[in-house]
């Protein structure tokens, strides 16, 4: 049988899974329709005065895929390599992320083409400020409301809360989630995408009858999701983590790394690579390592075809958005491994900023036990929903979870009705 092709354009990717489930649901045409493309979208190209006096142009995005569900919700992204389309996929998946885990958001995304290790912590601040006020007419907390993601962090949407409570003349810390403690943050945000990562990892691994105490985890990517994915595996669950990467390499260490350690040194140095104790790696053979879990928390693309014929891998848990090609699915399907998909493994995250925002319109502000505890109790619902589907269409996890969630934003659609 010819293979599926391998195609790398994010959105591409994310039309593939909605088609297909869309189909299984046998969606009506203008429904699709609509799905199929973003609500909105928004390019702007602003100016940004550099350290040396210099004057640069960026080019920044904010897609709103869907407000079927509840205003937009979705993170920014500073990267060299964003484009109009990455944006858009990410967008789509946060719809069908938040319809997984039965949240009042739908989805948005924003990102700026720049490279922010190459700024400093000034003109980082001066992007920032005026990404905000470009977009500032776009987003609102109930519109559309930003989050951090890759290379973006509490930081970042501290100065985003500030430029955009500026131009409303009130503070109004519920324009983005994300944000430090001491301007309406959450507690356990930080930890959050992770957290919720572990537990579904914990659900999918007593259903295999697999003990986690032990357990061999490699996991791409060391920032946000990644490195506390690591402490989180070894501090609750007693596993080995055996292996790590970020953008510089990656490292090994057979007997298991202390992952508060390399989360130390990568502060200090700025990567894992070279951590004492440990030997090098390329990012190749990483992906190829023998472990019961790969976490991918990275970037897009990763779980190549190629990539999944090698893994000896049981479990491989998306913390990364689009982390897997679509060809890539067939294969591992076939090899029975289990793959968490990202609108399910990394959902919680936008879970614990939907708390966040909440807690931000209360006013009433959460401990950090029942910020896990809720936590808790939707991602195993979700779990357990996306695990029934997939026995009841004999389907995999990712099919399930699309299914799930795409009926869900075509309930809504078909409740609304069309305006006017
Ligand atoms: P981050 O900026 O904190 O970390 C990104 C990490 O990836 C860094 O360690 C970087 O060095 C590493 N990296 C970049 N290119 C790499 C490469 N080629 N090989 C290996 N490592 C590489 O970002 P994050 O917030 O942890 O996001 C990581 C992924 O998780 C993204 O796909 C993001 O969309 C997804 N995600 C994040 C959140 C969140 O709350 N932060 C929520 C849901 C999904």
């Amino acid at each position: 049988m010819a293979e599926q092709s391998e195609s790398l354009n994010p959105y591409d990717m994310a039309l593939q899974h909605f088609d297909a489930a869309a189909d299984l649901l046998q969606l009506d045409e203008p429904i699709r329709e609509r799905m199929r493309l973003p609500e909105r979208e928004l390019i702007v190209h602003f100016p940004v005065k550099m350290r040396t006096g210099r004057i640069r142009t960026f080019t920044g995005y904010r897609v709103q895929h869907s407000t079927a569900r509840g205003p937009a919700k979705g993170g920014i992204r500073y990267h060299p390599d964003v484009t109009l389309d990455e944006v858009r996929a990410l967008a789509s998946w946060m719809t069908y992320k938040c319809a997984t885990v039965k949240i009042p958001f739908g989805g948005g995304k924003g990102g700026v083409v720049c490279n922010p290790k190459e700024l400093d912590i000034h003109e980082l601040e001066s992007l920032t400020r005026r990404f905000t006020s470009e977009i500032s007419l776009f987003i609102g907390p109930d519109r559309d409301i930003p989050a951090p993601d890759v290379y973006t962090n509490s930081r970042t949407m501290a100065w985003m809360v500030d430029t955009y409570s500026m131009h409303r003349g009130f503070y109004s810390p519920g324009v983005v989630t994300g944000k430090p403690l001491a301007v309406g943050g959450s507690e356990g945000r930080t930890d959050a995408t992770a957290r919720g990562c572990v537990i579904v990892i914990a659900e999918a691994a007593r259903r295999m009858g697999l003990k986690l105490k032990d357990a061999r985890v490699v996991i791409q990517g060391f920032g946000n999701a990644g490195s506390v994915a690591a402490r989180l595996m070894h501090d609750e669950y007693d596993a080995k983590v055996v292996a790590v990467s970020d953008s510089q390499g990656a490292i090994f260490c057979r007997d298991g790394l202390d992952p508060h350690r390399v989360i130390e040194h990568k502060e200090r140095t700025g990567s894992v690579v070279g951590y004492a104790g440990a030997e090098g790696l390329s990012p190749d053979e990483l992906l190829a390592l023998e472990c019961e879990i790969l976490i991918p928390a990275a970037l897009e693309n990763v779980i190549t075809t190629e990539v999944a014929r090698k893994t000896r891998a049981r479990i491989i848990a998306e913390a990364a958005n689009g982390p897997t090609v679509p060809a890539a699915d067939e294969i591992l399907s076939d090899k029975g491994v289990c793959v968490l998909p990202d609108i399910l493994a990394n959902a919680g995250g936008v879970t614990v900023s939907y708390f966040e925002w909440v807690q931000n319109n209360q006013g009433y502000y959460w401990k950090e036990s029942d910020v896990n505890a809720r936590l808790k109790e939707i991602m195993v619902d979700a779990f357990d929903q996306v695990d029934l589907t997939a026995k009841r269409h004999k389907v995999s996890l990712r099919r399930a979870a699309y299914i799930l969630a795409v009926g869900r934003v075509a309930e809504a659609h078909s409740w609304l009705g069309i305006y006017p």
